[in-house]
């Protein structure tokens, strides 16, 4: 369109741009005002050992509801991150996170809470100290927590960064590579990373359909992480013959909605019982 415009090289402000700006930054405002009003929450959603028979952690996830839709963190994560509301949002769901969650936690020092940790939230030096003084008020033991990154916070990691996650892996809280085998990375980064666990992006999961096919993929994955003494998740389970498949990998721990869907903290006695009757109805089979 603009080279169109013949002499004239610049471009265009097309209307259809300035829509978009007007949409964005309304979106940003609201974002803003629901921060303010402590109107972001948090849904729970388990992660399952299929060895132990039990929900092992529960992960948060943000929400985000506006006028009575739901806003998907696809859409205002990013939006938060590019605006630095992130550092509210994820201290808010960390908070809600510790507080719903500890007497769960108390009963049982195995179990844990998981929570995603953007990259620009790693770049605050005082990131650690926070998790720690947070988890300290609401009665958390540190290792307790797991902190979901993904791969790209590592793309340019600089030695802030590191030395934020190994504060926190020394006071016993484990890192996740979240959605991993998305990133750039290759496997063989994987041992020079911070990180305690991997867990496989769904999209790996997915690709079990039938149950009998041969995905030399995913073994991969699961054996390489072994064999750095890293335990394995796998996300997206939505079916029996996904979670056959996988148990039959070692896969240490599942999620997905095959278990259970992510759930409001005063539904979480629910989620746990369902998530425990899919164990059971798989060990049936
Ligand atoms: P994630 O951390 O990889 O979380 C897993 C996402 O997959 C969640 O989407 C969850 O609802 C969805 N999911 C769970 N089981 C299944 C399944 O069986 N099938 C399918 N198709 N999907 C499943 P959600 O809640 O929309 O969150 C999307 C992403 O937004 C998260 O991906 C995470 O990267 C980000 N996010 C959410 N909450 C936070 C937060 O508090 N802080 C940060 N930094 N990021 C967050
Ligand atoms: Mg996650
Ligand atoms: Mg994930
Ligand atoms: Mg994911």
């Amino acid at each position: 369109a603009a080279k169109a415009a013949g002499k004239n090289r610049f471009l265009r402000f097309h209307p259809d741009m300035m829509t978009a700006l007007v949409q964005r930054t309304h979106m940003e405002a609201g974002l803003q005002l629901a921060v303010a009003r402590g109107e972001i929450t948090v849904d729970f959603q388990p992660i399952v050992s299929h060895r132990m028979g039990q929900v092992v952690t529960f992960e948060a996830l943000a929400r985000w509801d506006r006028d009575g839709g739901r806003v998907p963190p696809s859409v205002f994560i990013p939006l938060a991150e590019r605006t630095g509301l992130i550092n509210e949002i994820g201290a808010e769901v960390m908070a809600l996170g510790m507080v719903q969650l500890a007497p769960w936690l108390n009963e049982d020092p195995s179990r844990s809470l998981a929570v995603n940790v953007s990259g620009v939230q790693l770049q605050e030096p005082l990131f650690a100290q926070t998790v720690l003084q947070l988890a300290e008020a609401s009665g958390v033991a540190a290792y307790q927590l797991v902190l979901e990154v993904t791969e790209s916070v590592f793309f340019d990691a600089d030695c802030s960064l590191i030395k934020q996650l190994s504060t926190l892996r020394e006071e016993g809280a484990r890192v996740a590579l979240d959605d991993f085998g998305t990133g750039y990375s290759s496997l063989g980064r994987l041992q020079d990373l911070p990180v305690d666990t991997v867990k496989i992006d769904k999209t790996f999961i997915s690709m079990v359909r039938t149950g009998s096919e041969r995905l030399p993929i995913l073994s991969s994955m699961i054996n390489m992480a072994h064999s750095l003494g890293l335990t394995v998740t796998a996300e997206g389970v939505e079916t029996a013959a996904q979670a056959d498949y996988l148990a039959a990998l070692e896969c240490d721990s599942l999620q997905g909605y095959l278990f259970s869907l992510p759930q409001p903290g005063r539904r979480m006695e629910k989620a746990l019982q369902q998530a425990e009757e899919a164990l059971t109805a798989l060990k049936d089979r």
